[in-house]
């Protein structure tokens, strides 16, 4: 029967071929109608037999181009037109402020075919790209995305490039990074001092120096990377000595998913992450008797792995001797990625023993994303190369509201119609590098999204850069937004949650409307507003940073705070050359000079590493906590120790007992993994009595709960609190495509101003 409908397709479905896909599908099932770009989409106008129309709508699905997202189809049936032929109409929209910004993605499988036939004239050509595949983002001055608005302007097309991207039939049918050997970007090996070295092939040189343990600093697409031989403990050790990084663990590239399997678990759900065009590091599981230069991740039980992504990196990649690498952002510690040829030169010297350029520039650097699946689903640890700036969909009109995230790990969001920005990833506002690279960068989003400035949204904490960086806009309104209500809403806002929900939000540090630092949290409301049913009892940090800084002076904090001298006794037998320090932390928490207070799952956590002599002094930010939950086993569970909820107003997690059941543990000499597993179940279950207690007291409450913060990355705590809610009735949620971190912060808080304005 002759049937018509309206197919309404959302996600990343514009600048990726969509359109010239619908239509080569549509004629091959003999179905009449349109296609063409709306505002937040894809519209399709289809006429023709019903089972027909089916059998479309399941390939559209099956059979996209490989950049395309779809995230929702909408189907409704409509009138029959009687339309002869299908056809592309032009876009349902004006004005620039409707441009889509294409993302950087992964070189595609023909590109790499191509690459590696001798016949072609792109044989090992390190630029190669078609419209599936190559930089975009990064190399993208202003809109429209055209060749001549990209770093590629400097590069005329020669007359083949030309042919085919002038070509319909060609899948380089304008692409606008399309280049060859005779007429695109070239790459350049240098030495430390910034010297051309002249050679025939600076690959196979690289491939050849970095076999022999040299540090060589590599530009990529969204910036420079140091890279090492993996394997090569003393060249790992020279890395961590030269860029000042003792400890934390450094990600790889490795050939291939073959050689990634010699040393790391692969499952399913992540060979398909590390093989997707936006190839992200993905955290795998290690071999217990893995390969790797010991250093590369020591103290981890896991491994941040990713494949090649540009075409350079699967040149570098072919030696049989040299199959993983040690792949890690090149950034002096604390500032901004390395991405200017003039930066690498003065910010490497003395790290970088060589450095493999190229004459494409950079306009807008970006950090590898970083994920993992944690409980079955997808984890976001960082949201940045691949996934910048893709647009989150939303029901709501969102123009206007820029979101300016948090402190640490911070992103800036910017919403523009019914589509949400997040912008790259852009580290901690620690330093004015950072500050200034922040500003950079949201100006220059701010102009390509094109929105008017409405309400700028910053965090409650009066001491975060944001105040300041607004001030460089004219933003009409300023909402300040609870840092655990943006967790809880940026959640709210990803899985659509209608009405009322818990929110058990495990994060590091965040202020509180009370003043004190917030981190352990049990919320209940929506987007637009929420009360606290539950919290951690608060505990002293004396010296707040250096505590943060130095986990066992929080350790310590903690146990004479709850145990007054008694706890004051037994800091000094775990710390035990800490005595003299000790007694000025009492005083200090006695007399409350330079003490915050603070109920944190993050300082929990760091505290307990501390006291089991895992992390007394920290590194970098989280160590002690993810040191520890390294050491956790996590294929069964273990008694949890003692703990008390008081119930006052509010409802008080209080761990003291189970402080001193841990200390008398680690006195006894009961193995770190067997504290650590009962500590994380102790967490799990403390939750569930609070929460318990909270739909006691309070009636009518919805069985919905969302898991938010930074310590959600935890795998345990993921997974049991997940488990443990849904036994007792509730559906659970947690963030998949933003990070439970504060990377994820400013999607949060632009949720919770869109709500205030739609109330
Ligand atoms: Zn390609
Ligand atoms: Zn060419």
């Amino acid at each position: 029967m002759l049937t018509a409908v309206n197919v309404a397709i959302r996600g990343r479905v514009q600048g990726v071929g969509f359109r010239p896909f619908v239509y080569q599908l549509a004629c091959q099932l003999q179905l009449s109608g349109t296609v063409q770009n709306n505002m937040d989409g894809v519209k399709i106008f289809l006429e023709g037999e019903e089972d027909l129309i089916q059998m479309f709508l399941t390939e559209v699905k099956e059979k996209a181009p490989r950049l395309a997202k779809i995230k929702e189809i909408l189907v409704e049936s409509t009138a029959v037109q009687h339309v002869q032929k299908f056809s592309i109409i032009p876009s349902e929209r004006s004005g620039t402020s409707q441009l889509v910004i294409p993302i950087d993605s992964a070189v595609c499988e023909d590109c790499l075919e191509e690459m590696n036939d001798p016949n072609d004239f792109r044989y090992q050509y390190p630029f190669i790209n078609c419209t599936q595949c190559g930089p975009r983002y990064t190399i993208i001055d202003e809109l429209p995305y055209d060749r001549p608005y990209t770093s590629m302007k400097s590069f005329p097309m020669c007359d083949d490039c030309q042919q085919e991207y002038e070509d319909p039939t060609n899948r380089r049918h304008h692409a606008q990074p399309i280049a060859c050997p005779t007429c695109g970007p070239k790459v350049q090996l240098l030495d430390g001092a910034g010297t051309i070295i002249n050679s025939a092939n600076p690959i196979q040189e690289t491939i050849n120096l970095l076999k022999a343990g040299k540090i060589v600093a590599i530009k990529g697409i969204g910036g420079y990377h140091l890279c090492c031989d993996a394997m090569n403990e003393a060249a790992v050790t020279a890395l961590r000595k030269k860029k000042n990084r003792p400890v934390r663990p450094l990600a790889v590239m490795a050939a291939s998913l073959t050689a990634t399997s010699s040393f790391a678990i692969v499952s399913d759900k992540e060979a398909e992450l590390l093989t997707s065009p936006e190839a992200p590091i993905v955290i795998l599981k290690k071999h217990h008797n893995e390969q790797l230069a010991a250093s590369v991740a020591p103290n981890m039980s896991t491994i941040g792995v990713m494949l090649p992504y540009a075409p350079l990196h699967h040149l570098l990649l072919t030696d049989s001797e040299l199959s993983v690498l040690v792949m890690t952002s090149a950034n002096p510690s604390g500032l901004p990625l390395v991405y200017q040829d003039n930066d690498a030169m003065n910010y490497l010297v003395g790290i970088a023993d060589f450095y493999l350029s190229h004459n494409r520039e950079i306009l807008h650097p970006v950090d590898d994303s970083v994920v993992q699946v944690n409980a079955g689903k997808l984890d976001f640890l960082r949201r940045s190369r691949g996934y910048v700036p893709d647009p989150f969909p939303t029901n709501q009109d969102v123009t206007g509201i820029v979101a300016f995230g948090g402190q640490q790990k911070t992103t800036f969001t910017i919403g523009r119609n019914k589509q949400i920005f997040i912008g790259p990833h852009i580290g901690d506002l620690e330093n004015i590098e950072t500050i200034n690279h922040y500003h950079k960068e949201l100006t220059h989003l701010l102009r390509w999204i094109d929105t008017p400035k409405t309400s700028a949204v910053i965090d409650a904490h009066p001491g975060y850069q944001a105040q300041n960086l607004l001030t460089d806009y004219d933003f009409a309104e300023v909402i300040k937004v609870q840092h655990h209500h943006a967790h809880m809403a940026g959640c709210i806002a990803e899985h659509q949650i209608d009405g009322k929900t818990f929110g058990i939000i495990l994060d590091g540090t965040g202020y509180g409307l009370d003043g004190h630092i917030w981190g352990f949290e049990i919320l209940y409301g929506d987007a637009a507003d929420f009360k606290r049913i539950a919290h951690l009892h608060y505990t002293p940090l004396p010296g707040s940073e250096k505590s943060i800084r130095e986990p066992w002076r929080n350790a310590a904090a903690m146990l004479i705070s709850y145990h007054g001298d008694e706890g004051a006794d037994m800091a000094s037998l775990v710390f035990p050359d800490k005595a003299q320090e000790i007694q000025v932390l009492t005083s200090m928490i006695e007399k409350r000079i330079n003490t915050v207070y603070a109920g944190t799952c993050g300082r929990l956590f760091d505290a307990v590493s501390a006291i089991c002599g895992v992390t007394k002094v920290a590194n970098y930010d989280g160590q002690a906590a993810i040191e520890l939950a390294e050491l956790t086993d996590e294929t069964q569970i273990y008694e949890p120790y003692s703990f008390d909820l008081l119930d006052n107003e509010l409802i008080t997690i209080d761990f003291s007992t189970m402080l001193k059941e841990i200390v008398s543990d680690v006195l006894a000499r009961v193995s770190v993994t067997m504290i650590s597993s009962r500590f994380h179940e102790t967490v799990v279950q403390a939750i569930m009595s609070a929460m318990g207690m909270g739909l006691n007291k309070n009636s009518n409450l919805e069985k919905t709960v969302v898991l938010s913060g930074g310590s959600l990355h935890n795998r345990y705590l993921r997974k049991r609190l997940t488990e443990e809610l849904k036994e007792k009735g509730f559906v659970v949620f947690a963030p998949e495509s933003i990070p439970c971190n504060d990377g994820g912060l400013s999607y949060g808080q632009l949720a919770v101003a869109a709500a205030k304005r739609r109330k």
